[in-house]
Parts: C-alpha cells; structure tokens; sequence
C-alpha cells in the first residue's frame, strides 16, 4: 500500500435516510461481508432513530463495525430539546461526524458550536471525527481524526482530484498534527466503489466518508472489498 502501514476508516454517512427496517437489512448485508482486520476500522452512521437497532445488530451478528453518530449536542444533558447529549450516546457510539457541511449550511452550524460539540465528545469517551472543507476549517483541540469534504464534492458526482485531496490532508496534518501519534485524514465527497482507491492509496489519506454510496448495501461491500486488496 503506498503510503506504509496506515488504518482504512470507511465511514458510511447515512443523513436522513432508511427505516429500521432498511437499516437492519443494510447490516444484514454488509455484516458478514467486512473482514476482520485490525486496519479496516467499517464505522456505520445511522439516524439517532435507528441507532439502537443498528448497534444491536451488530453486535448479534459480531460484524467488524463500529457504529456512529451524524450529530451529537453541544450541551450537557439537560433542558435542551431535540438534541442528544454525548453523555446519552457514549453507550451506543464510538464516533461521531461533527462540522458537517450540511449542518452548516443548513442549520448554520459555527466554528465555535462545532469546538463544543468537540469538547462533549471528548469528554464521554467519543471519538471526533471532524468534517473540514477546506485547509483553513478550523480543527478544535484534540480531534485526532478529519474528513476533508470540499462542499463541491458532496452528493454531486463531482469528487476532488485525488491529488489535491492529498495536498490538502498534507496540509492539515502539517498544522494540526498532534506531536505524539499523528492526525488522520479521510476524504469525502461523490466517493463511489469506482474511485475509491485512487483516494485512498494517497499516502496522506487514510480512508473516506461516504455519503450517498453508502446508502446501497451492495455498492458499499463493493467499497470494502476495494479497500480490503490493498
Ligand atoms: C458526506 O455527506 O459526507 C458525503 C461525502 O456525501 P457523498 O458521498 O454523497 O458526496
């Protein structure tokens, strides 16, 4: 594999898609499908209303797949309505995306709410998984992990050029890499089992967020059997 020993995250970023029942019949899927392999970290994003069926179900099933959330409050637990504490999610999430662009957009997300959200993850145990769109995003103390998601790209069919999305995790780890242990980056935006591996055989890049491609159970096996020859 260029780039030496290094970790593939494929993060399937479900948005505001699939019943329960589409949930559970994904996993009934794609479970069995993904080897084991200690470098293959399969990390699935469901709504929060498919969270705790989704995490079940892997469990039963003992499938390599970590589950996350798409969103998690910038509060403690408390008087806040609609919204899902980390302290509450710590038992059914390992990780969660933070920074989305769409949430930005569309629900006018800050640099500053997404350091907060940040801070809650951290504090329960959760890992960050910080969405930037471009080298200047901020990157809030402590995130060890990044997905560069220029908006261009996002549900467009029109991804970054593979090597600029190196240049740019080439950058952000130049700038946020922690001294001890390094800052992984993953790259998002129109990433199909056809692309893949031109993203992630770049020596910067240690995986992808995947948004649309990630809603078809087959075209996901399609992304991880990709990944799983390197
Ligand atoms: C995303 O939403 O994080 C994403 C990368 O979407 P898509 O793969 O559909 O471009």
């Amino acid at each position: 594999m260029d780039g030496g020993d290094k970790n593939i995250w494929l993060i399937a970023n479900w948005k505001s898609n699939k019943t329960i029942a589409e949930a559970l019949d994904w996993v009934s899927k794609v479970g069995p499908k993904v080897p084991k392999r200690d470098d293959l970290k399969v990390v699935v994003c469901p709504t929060f209303s498919c969270l705790s069926e989704v995490k079940k179900a892997v469990q039963v099933g003992n499938f390599p797949i970590m589950v996350g959330s798409q969103d998690l409050s910038p509060f403690e637990v408390g008087a806040y309505t609609g919204e899902e504490a980390a302290s509450l999610l710590k038992g059914l999430v390992l990780i969660s995306i933070l920074g989305h662009s769409e949430r930005r957009q569309n629900f006018s997300e800050s640099d500053e709410m997404v350091a907060k959200k940040v801070e809650q993850a951290l504090q329960n145990g959760i890992i960050p998984l910080v969405c930037v769109q471009g080298p200047d995003t901020p990157v809030p103390d402590g995130c060890k992990l990044v997905a560069y998601e220029p908006v261009f790209a996002i549900g467009t069919g029109n991804p970054d050029i593979p090597e600029n999305a190196n240049n740019v995790a080439k950058v952000l780890k130049e700038k946020h890499g922690p001294p001890a242990g390094g800052l992984e980056v993953l790259y998002g935006g129109s990433v199909t089992s056809e692309n893949i591996k031109n993203f992630i055989n770049m020596p910067n890049l240690c995986g992808s967020l995947i948004g649309n491609a990630s809603l078809d159970a087959e075209e996901f096996i399609k992304i991880v059997g990709e990944c799983s020859k390197l």
